[in-house]
């Protein structure tokens, strides 16, 4: 029997909603959500493909390279951290995490003392930010990163001010930037000299859009702009995880892995973004529904639930709170009752 439910992509922050479809139990592709606030109907190719994640999931756990249940590896897990120097144990979750995920995680660390950090692709958060409406009815957008391609449906917002009059400034890194296209002025410099050269543009009308920065220098100086601003995360749910753990900058994340021994990573991909030489950790324990670069390096990979077999909520680029229910049954175990098993 073929249904559709409602979920939320997973795969960045900007939140849309997104359907998927269920054949017999199990969800065979993805169909656009129409009535959604952020998104109307309308997915990104990654938004699209969020499903594989589900449909490769791990089926079991694996210990040394070898695959076992799962009760055997988090007894092992348990033993690894039991024999370790709680000061030499760091967790990173991320933003992959839903709220509730990430306050267990919190209180488990913060109970034995373990350090505990997320990384936020070394933004920060801001209070006040603009709204998507506020975004498409700009006088002017300056646009930081590949939105259109990389967030399109924060991408369509910039289109929607250009439509409306806005004039677009966009910095990136390439000439191929797809955001060029519609851009009125592009800027191949440094974050910081694209915001120095712009200073006496930026108004009250202006809305500051950015995936990224050079420098925490960056951010310091588009929070003293006259404008607001937009930070886009490359996770679902970043914004939330600020309210919870100390987000860490990679530099900051490079001196707490100098000094841990035991790393525990939940539902993250850390050595895909950080260039850090993790052979140096003794033991990587990750916990991850789905193969990784992480999960690949690891000593121990605990299998969880995807996000479409549990209840949860992450909070969007303009702080939206949004619930989702899990869109099938299973039996895979979730963080929180994982982290429950590791308590004892
Ligand atoms: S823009 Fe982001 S949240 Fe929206 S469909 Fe694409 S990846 Fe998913």
């Amino acid at each position: 029997m073929l249904e559709i439910k409602h979920t939320l992509c997973p795969l960045c922050s900007v939140g849309c909603g997104l359907n998927v479809i269920i054949n017999d139990g199990e969800i065979v592709g993805t169909f656009p959500y129409k009535r959604h606030p952020v998104n109307a109907g309308k997915n990104c190719l990654n938004g699209r493909k969020s499903i594989e994640c589900y449909q490769n999931k791990f089926e079991k756990a694996i210990v040394s390279k070898t695959e076992v249940d799962i009760e055997k590896a988090i007894d092992e897990v348990s033993m690894v951290l039991n024999s370790a120097d709680n000061s030499e144990v760091s967790i990173i979750c991320s933003g992959n995490n839903d709220l509730e995920e990430i306050e267990a995680i919190n209180e488990f660390g913060k109970s034995k003392n373990y350090n505990i950090a997320f990384y936020a692709d070394d933004l920060k958060d801001f209070s006040d930010v603009a709204s998507y409406d506020e975004v498409a009815s700009a006088g002017k957008v300056f646009v930081i990163g590949n939105l259109l391609y990389e967030n399109p449906l924060i991408g369509r917002r910039i289109v929607h001010a250009k439509q409306n009059g806005a004039k677009i400034y966009a910095c990136g890194k390439t000439e191929e930037s797809v955001t060029f296209n519609i851009a009125d002025e592009t800027s191949n410099s440094t974050v910081g000299e694209f915001l120095e050269n712009n200073h006496g543009n930026i108004d009250e009308e202006s809305v500051i859009v950015f995936n990224y920065v050079d420098s925490q220098d960056d951010l310091e100086k588009i929070e003293t702009l006259n404008c607001k601003c937009l930070p886009v995360f490359s996770k679902s749910n970043s914004k939330g995880a600020f309210a919870i753990v100390k987000s860490k900058s990679s530099d900051e994340l490079f001196e707490l892995l100098d000094n841990t021994k035991v790393l525990l990573v939940f539902n993250d991909d850390i050595v895909d973004e950080l260039d850090f030489d993790f052979g140096k950790i003794s033991k990587i324990i990750s916990f991850a529904p789905c193969s990784n670069k992480t999960t690949e390096i690891s000593d121990i990979v605990v299998p969880i639930k995807t996000w479409l077999e549990k209840d949860g909520s992450f909070v969007n680029d303009m702080g939206e709170t949004q619930m989702f229910t899990a869109a099938v049954e299973s039996d895979a175990l979730s963080e929180i009752e994982i982290i429950e098993k590791l308590r004892g």
